[in-house]
């Protein structure tokens, strides 16, 4: 497949001529296709495409911009099996799970815009002081950057506000995950007036910072790492953006001595440890069980693992892919050398899947034990399938610790008793506490999803989100 930038409803190439090859991480030598490696010119590009649509898609009425993304959603329904098959080729998440990632989009484009034009209705303030209304416009053009785990879905969540109130995109997709956001990005893009929606391929400090730095792009909205957060806070920075930030975590699920550990619960840690090979923001990636309890949830957990079968994601056996790429198979070992070089105990489960090429980045789901918070795998973001479990004797040290990070994206505490669940919860510092589950699919679309502490600035989907993509301009009359 070789992919083209969507610039002003046109497919384009980048203006350097150049391509980007795309690798299968299940057989790195598979080139699955290629796309182009886009720079400052094609952002320059896209954003006249995008600051020359603005006014006419913001002078539509919202009820017109809602029907035309809920009609972008029915271009892009026949789509979803072909691009979450491209995605699971591209960077290798099993392809059920590619498949709620493209039709996520499908479902935030029906959701969220009706919620989102709430945002620009006009608060009116009339009393002995004087007469004010606050009324809410769009910025223009505003800048998106995701990363390449769950590409489409994190796309379109902020698309989907972004656009319903009024704003027009210039997007970019990570290198690793840009293929099945084109195609999904391609479909969507027919339906809406040229250059409403524009994406722009290539590296991200090429392309990435062309749009950071854009003085017409007055907002922007970044998804990745926290170490790209910062550079993206003092690139914006030259012309005072407006910018939210969704960053990394390293989410910990405390489990109380009361906990029932029964199918549910185990199914539970599974999906919140496991899914896309762990490669989830806010997966759990630190786990405090309490001492009475602590045995009985590590060989009931660990067994589950040990039913897995890692190998290529298109296979339908398969309940594990690899590893995005080589460097996070690295950065992963990194962790784990280190853990196993101080005495740590780890226990890889599950089984590798005949004929699996022995170059993939495959990594099995590993239980790891006797650690504490000074081993890079707990305080670190590990971004891969390798858990470490660790006892706690009373809720304070248990809070304490979970506590003692720089991260703040979620947590969650697993009870018997929700009750008791809830307050140890809401002491921990995390934007998102769940009780008795913490995965993909919690995070309710009308909840405010984001964290607290260097996880990250502001909060996407309910109101939130889309309040985040207005400008304020209050007009106050003579009293
Ligand atoms: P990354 O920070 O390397 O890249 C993210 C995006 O930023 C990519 O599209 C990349 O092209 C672009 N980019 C790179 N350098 C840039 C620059 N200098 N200026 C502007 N853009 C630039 O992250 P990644 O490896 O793609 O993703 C993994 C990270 O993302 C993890 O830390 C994960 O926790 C985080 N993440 C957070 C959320 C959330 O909602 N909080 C969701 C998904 C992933």
């Amino acid at each position: 497949m070789d992919a083209s930038m969507l610039i002003n409803a046109e497919l384009s190439e980048a203006s350097s001529g150049e391509r980007i090859d795309v690798f299968n991480p299940a057989r790195p030598a598979e080139r699955v296709g290629t796309m182009p490696r886009g720079g400052r010119e094609d952002v320059d590009r896209a954003v006249l495409a995008a600051t020359t649509a603005a006014p006419g898609w913001a002078a539509l009425a919202p009820a017109e911009r809602v029907a035309l993304l809920a009609a972008a959603a029915d271009a892009l329904g026949p789509l979803i099996a072909d691009a979450a098959k491209t995605q699971t080729r591209e960077m290798g998440k099993i392809l059920a799970e590619s498949m709620a990632d493209v039709g996520t989009a499908d479902f935030m484009l029906r959701f969220n815009p009706p919620i989102a034009v709430q945002a620009l209705e006009t608060e009116r303030v009339q009393d002995d002081l004087g007469s004010v209304a606050i009324e809410k416009r769009p910025f223009g053009a505003v800048g998106i950057i995701v990363p390449w785990n769950w590409p489409v879905s994190l796309l379109f969540v902020r698309l989907s506000a972004a656009l319903a109130v009024g704003n027009t995109a210039v997007c970019l997709p990570s290198p690793y995950a840009s293929l099945s956001v084109l195609q999904a990005a391609e479909a969507v893009a027919r339906v809406l007036p040229p250059g409403v929606l524009n994406v722009v391929t290539g590296h991200g400090q090429e392309v990435g910072r062309a749009i950071t730095e854009h003085p017409q792009i007055r907002r922007v909205s970044f998804t990745g790492s926290i170490a790209t957060g910062r550079d993206v806070l003092q690139a914006a920075s030259a012309n005072i953006k407006v910018t939210s930030l969704e960053l990394g975590g390293n989410d910990a699920a405390v489990i109380l001595d009361d906990v029932e550990v029964n199918d549910a619960m185990i199914d539970g840690l599974v999906a919140a440890t496991m899914t896309s090979a762990g490669q989830v923001c806010f997966a759990v990636k630190r786990l405090y069980v309490a001492d009475s309890r602590f045995d009985e949830v590590v060989e009931a957990f660990s067994q589950r693992l040990s039913t897995f079968i890692v190998g290529d994601g298109l296979d339908p056996a398969t309940t594990m892919g690899p590893l995005v790429n080589a460097n996070q198979a690295k950065r992963l070992d990194k962790l784990l050398d280190e853990a196993r070089s101080r005495g740590a105990h780890l226990n890889e489960l599950g089984t590798l899947a005949d004929g699996c090429d022995p170059e993939g980045y495959f990594r099995m789901p590993t239980v790891v034990t006797d650690v504490d918070e000074s081993f890079q795998i707990v305080s670190e973001e590990q971004f891969g399938p390798a858990v470490p479990v660790m006892p706690f004797s009373d809720i304070d040290d248990a809070v304490q610790r979970a506590n003692d990070t720089e991260y703040g994206l979620g947590a969650s505490v697993w009870s018997a008793d929700p009750g008791r669940a809830k307050e140890v919860g809401r002491r921990l510092e995390a934007g998102m506490v769940f009780i008795n589950r913490h995965d993909v699919a919690s995070a309710h679309p009308r909840g405010a999803f984001g964290g607290m502490k260097q996880s990250g600035l502001g909060r996407e989907l309910g109101r939130f989100g889309p309040e985040s993509y207005v400008e304020i301009q209050q007009v106050v009359d003579p009293a």
